[in-house]
């Protein structure tokens, strides 16, 4: 009888359960949901674009496949080794001397030439390329932009320069984000490792750009905001595998140096 009552209880315990379930998920807007996310990427990605047209005014696209093929190479490693959606990704070369590369809304990644002739293998542009994947997987440069100037100063922004200037003296002005980058550099050696991609590299160049003159405009993102290159150097090899075999090259050589005589 103790356990007939035992039984019922605990069937009676189980409806109730599966009851609040039940009024708990009515009660969620799912669609609303679902609509705000959607609204949120239609946004990134039309600022996203809207930055890069702006930019792209005064630069000039890298239309040789030796300049753009090792970079399009890298970042396909990268992310399917990583699970990262590879076409979601949109990428630029841009003939620019400056020693740069970054990330824009929309999940875009701007290379410039200048990087690829500062890179002296494959590896550290490899690792430069992952701390922007990073980015651009953290979604980081959308939330300093939705933080700094809010969400519906950017869900209506049109293509008029002034305003865009705004947008990119915001990512400027705005305090140098210590803790974005440091996540960024963390993610990066871990796509390089999974990719079997040398992190030790990501380092070497870390510790060359700390050396280096700022003469970049300040939002853009590797070197002008990495004022402190050599701790995180440090911290990168700090993170890195230990027992990490040295890995087997990526490129086929003949890429790499057809980039290297293009520039
Ligand atoms: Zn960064």
């Amino acid at each position: 009888m103790k356990q007939t009552y035992t039984v019922l209880l605990q069937g009676l315990l189980l409806l109730i359960a599966v009851l609040l379930l039940f009024v708990l998920l009515m009660g969620t807007d799912w669609a609303g949901l679902t609509n705000a996310e959607e609204r949120s990427e239609q946004t990134a990605q039309r600022v996203g674009e809207l930055m890069y047209d702006f930019i792209n005014e005064t630069e000039e696209v890298a239309t040789d496949t030796a300049l753009t093929n090792p970079v399009h190479q890298l970042i396909q490693k990268l992310c399917r080794d990583n699970g990262i959606d590879y076409s979601s990704v949109t990428f630029h070369v841009l003939l620019n001397d400056e020693v740069n590369a970054f990330a824009l809304p929309g999940r875009q990644l701007v290379v410039y030439t200048g990087l690829l002739d500062e890179c002296r293998n494959e590896s550290e542009l490899a690792g430069v390329l992952a701390h922007e994947l990073a980015h651009i997987e953290q979604d980081h440069v959308m939330k300093k932009l939705a933080k700094e100037l809010g969400f519906s100063m950017l869900s209506t922004l049109t293509n008029d320069g002034e305003t865009l200037g705004l947008v990119f003296e915001t990512l400027g002005s705005s305090a140098y984000d210590r803790e974005l980058e440091i996540a960024a550099d963390m993610a990066a050696v871990e796509y390089l490792e999974v990719a079997g991609l040398n992190p030790r590299a990501f380092a070497d160049i870390l510790y060359r750009i700390d050396g280096m003159q700022d003469s970049s405009p300040e939002f853009l993102d590797w070197i002008s905001t990495h004022p402190d290159a050599q701790s995180r150097a440090e911290a990168v090899m700090d993170a890195v595998d230990s027992e990490l075999p040295i890995p087997e090259p990526v490129l086929p050589s003949a890429m790499w140096d057809d980039m290297k005589a293009a520039l």
